[in-house]
């Protein structure tokens, strides 16, 4: 019912505009793969290596590192110590100096393009025209279902890569002249330069110009000559309670930092802290030494557990892959030895007091650890623990709290942003696990569609780490109580429940009717079917499988359920 609703709004899109896609090679989406555990580059020789890098000596003064970056961060880390996993990402993937997506690192570098066959990854709306048309027909579903709003309509995207995908939505949604025109202005959140300037350059006419104001760079869309917006931050776009936001995050929240932390059990008698049965802990912060409280719970032997955070360090000099143990999953062919790696912190610090305290979901892997004994929990060799017991890991990613409070704020409204009506909608496409459980172990590194280490060339390797989606969800509804959420379901699940197969048909027929010669005809038929195949794989690493949806929309008690996610097309 729903699938056959969707199919004929789809067949109502009159053009059947075929796009020429470069074919990519069918190389798997290493992404979403799982890297190796953590305690493969984890080293706890934490003291030794920041002595080493305080001492000076003269293999440091000797020492190489594989990027400016590289050697800018090990300068700021013997100035400070070890840095937290969160602070080491974002230098890397949004740094001004040779960050992954903004900086260029050296001159042959500067036009580096990290997507498709030629760069780092593949994405699905580079893969297919048709994920990126579905997704603006998702958008024309929420804008029927909200009783058509005449103006006041806003697209706006998180981390829109080269365009593609916002290019594929806007000229779906020009097929319904209606909501084209109810859209006030497109925003384009980037923080990449070089990215910005590629949108501008597909949205806009060719010789459009570009202003700047406070706010963003502005320009005007090829579509209907909308106004579109980028700024480098989502606080930017001004929040009106009369607009409805659409809001579109696809592979975005894989590239937010993440801190990352291990249950320890600590006895009463460690120096490495302030007594466990002390309630305050002492940590040194870049201004001076602290004191906090300090949550731990008990254990049955009498020791306490604590919360202890993965900081990132320089390897020693002269280190090689075999030194370091590179795993071989990781490819150390393809990068020289990694210049960082990650120690466990001895003591508390900032973070490990209060983050893993946020959740309920975070505390309850404390606590049910707490009520097994180590003796009881089984241990994996690295010493690492999968299902609660000491040893065991958490990702959080604060800057994910922070844009699910954010979107959900201004579809939803919040007592600092009150909204008389909810009104918009926010679709979160991405990889990590579905079934409510916390990451664990997976932040990656990756190089020309392989995995690589992490803390190998920092800047030139791209970092990603798995979405936690009930994070977004807890964030949504504590933010707002103008949402509900929905999800996550599989990617597959949602984009074949939208009629996709149904449209890839209609666009085999087209191709059909306007290519010339048999064997351009069934490239043609080819490409577009295995493509669409690719995206919606439900095999074990499968693009269909492995890639979620989560919906943020108006609360409306759970009535209406958008579509994708089980509900109808309401017209
Ligand atoms: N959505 C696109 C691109 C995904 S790659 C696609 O699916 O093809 C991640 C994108 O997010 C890039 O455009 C990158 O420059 C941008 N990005 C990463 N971190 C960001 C941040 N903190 N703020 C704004 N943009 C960011």
């Amino acid at each position: 019912m729903t699938r056959l609703a969707v199919t004929r709004a789809l067949r109502s899109v009159p053009r059947a505009t075929i796009l020429s896609r470069p074919q990519l090679p069918r190389t798997p989406s290493f992404r979403n793969r799982a890297p190796p555990s953590l305690a493969n580059y984890t080293r706890r020789n934490l003291s030794t290596t920041a002595r080493r890098l305080s001492d000076k000596d003269e293999d440091e003064d000797e020492r190489k590192w594989s990027t400016p970056l590289a050697k800018q961060l090990a300068e700021a880390i013997t100035a400070t110590g070890p840095v937290p996993l969160a602070s080491f990402m974002r230098m890397c993937l949004t740094g001004d100096i040779g960050g992954y997506y903004t900086g260029a690192i050296e001159k042959s570098e500067q036009n580096r393009d990290q997507f498709g066959a030629a760069g780092d990854f593949v994405t699905s709306p580079e893969i297919s025209q048709v994920f990126g048309e579905l997704c603006g027909l998702w958008y024309v579903t929420e804008w029927l279902a909200q009783g058509r709003p005449s103006k006041g309509v806003e697209l706006i995207e998180v981390g829109p890569g080269r365009g593609t995908l916002m290019d594929d939505m806007l000229r779906t949604i020009q097929n319904f002249p209606e909501m084209a025109k109810s859209i006030d202005a497109v925003y384009m959140v980037e923080a990449s330069p070089q990215l910005r300037i590629a949108q501008k350059n597909l949205l806009c006419r060719e010789d459009a110009a570009m202003s700047e104001s406070k706010v963003g760079y502005h320009s005007h869309c090829k579509y209907g000559n909308i106004p579109i917006v980028w700024t480098e931050t989502i606080k930017s776009i001004p929040y009106d309670p009369e607009k409805t936001p659409f809001i579109m995050a696809h592979e975005f929240f894989d590239a937010l930092p993440i801190h990352a932390f291990q249950l320890v059990e600590v006895h009463p008698s460690s120096s490495d802290s302030a007594p466990a049965s002390s309630p305050v802990a002492k940590i040194t912060t870049t201004s001076g030494p602290k004191t906090f409280k300090k949550p731990s719970s008990d254990t049955p032997g009498g020791s306490t557990l604590e919360w202890r955070e993965l900081l990132v360090s320089p390897t020693p000099p002269f280190s090689t892959h075999s030194s370091l143990r590179t795993p071989t999953s990781q490819n150390p062919h393809l990068t020289p030895p990694p210049d960082f790696q990650l120690t466990l912190s001895p003591s508390p610090t900032r973070h490990s007091l209060y983050l893993p305290d946020l959740s309920p979901r975070y505390r309850a892997i404390k606590s049910s650890s707490a009520s097994s004994s180590s003796s009881t929990t089984s241990q994996l060799p690295d010493g690492t623990s999968r299902g609660g017991g000491p040893g065991s890991l958490i990702e959080i990613s604060p800057d994910t709290y922070l844009f699910a409070t954010d979107f959900a704020t201004r579809i939803g409204g919040s007592p600092s942003h009150p909204k008389a009506q909810p009104r918009g909608a926010a679709l979160i496409l991405d990889y990590g696990p579905g079934d409510g459980s916390v990451p664990v172990n997976s932040l990656r590194g990756i190089r020309k569609h392989h995995l690589v280490s992490p803390f190998a060339e920092p800047g030139l390797t791209d970092l990603s780490a798995d979405v936690d989606f009930s994070a977004i969800a807890e964030a949504a509804v504590n933010a707002s109580e103008g949402v509900e959420v929905h999800g996550p379901v599989e990617q597959g699940w949602l984009l074949e429940g939208m009629g996709g197969r149904e449209r890839v048909e209609s666009l085999v027929r087209a191709g059909l009717q306007t290519k010339k010669g048999d064997e351009e005809k069934e490239k043609f038929v080819e490409d577009l079917r295995r493509s669409w195949e690719r995206l919606v794989d439900r095999g074990p690493n499968g693009m269909g499988r492995v890639y979620k949806a989560l919906a943020i929309v108006p609360e409306n008690d759970g009535r209406r359920r958008p579509v994708g996610f089980g509900g109808d097309v309401v017209m």
